[in-house]
């Protein structure tokens, strides 16, 4: 298949500069070389943040252990994004919580990066919530209630393993927002809110 090179210049020039940030941030890695030098020349034409290209850089290489481990390092030494302080390393934490409503029974198990403090505040709600509105539907609120809470529990036992599990797809998943925002460490924290938020 041949692409329509010029088509997709116009298409770009039409797009409003969230668009093509998104573009940047997120799809770099799917594009082709040349659609890529059309992104990036849209970016400069506008004066958009020039580490975008940074960012569109990271998502068309292979991840390096290094690099991942780089990544890491970066996203748990922000300050949290639920409290806004930096006491402790951020860990990445799962929230299971039920409810049950009159006709069916939610069960939902969410990622939530973090500090300690609110990892465990947010397990203990989630827990006291799911106790109170989880039980009563039937069947499933009373089979996924008491599972919820029981596996709350053992994820204890394996929290490192979970934490790290969180941090790695969270840094693969984000590599060309990370890389873009690497220098404005306040807006990696506002992207990790807004991510722990959608869940
Ligand atoms: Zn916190």
């Amino acid at each position: 298949m041949t692409m329509d090179l010029d088509q997709i210049r116009k298409n770009y020039a039409y797009f409003d500069d969230f668009k093509i940030e998104n573009l940047a941030r997120n799809e770099a890695g799917g594009l082709e070389p040349e659609v890529i030098a059309i992104l990036i020349e849209e970016i400069n034409k506008r004066g958009l943040d020039l580490d975008l290209i940074k960012g569109i850089e990271a998502q068309r290489k292979e991840i390096t252990e290094s690099e991942l481990i780089e990544l890491k390092e970066k996203i748990t030494s922000l300050k949290c994004p639920e409290c806004g302080q930096n006491t402790s390393p951020l860990i990445g934490t799962l929230i299971r919580t039920v409810r049950s409503f009159i006709v069916f029974t939610s069960y939902k198990k969410t990622p939530l990066i973090s500090c300690e403090a609110c990892a465990y505040k947010k397990r203990k709600n989630a827990m006291i919530s799911t106790a109170i509105l989880g039980w009563w539907g039937i069947p499933w609120g009373i089979f996924r209630t008491p599972m919820a809470l029981i596996s709350t529990l053992s994820d204890n036992k394996k929290k490192d393993e979970i934490s790290d599990g969180i941090i790695t797809v969270f840094a693969i998943e984000n590599i060309g927002e990370i890389r873009t925002n690497w220098d404005k460490e306040d807006e990696l924290v506002d992207f990790i809110e807004h991510v722990n938020s959608l869940n």
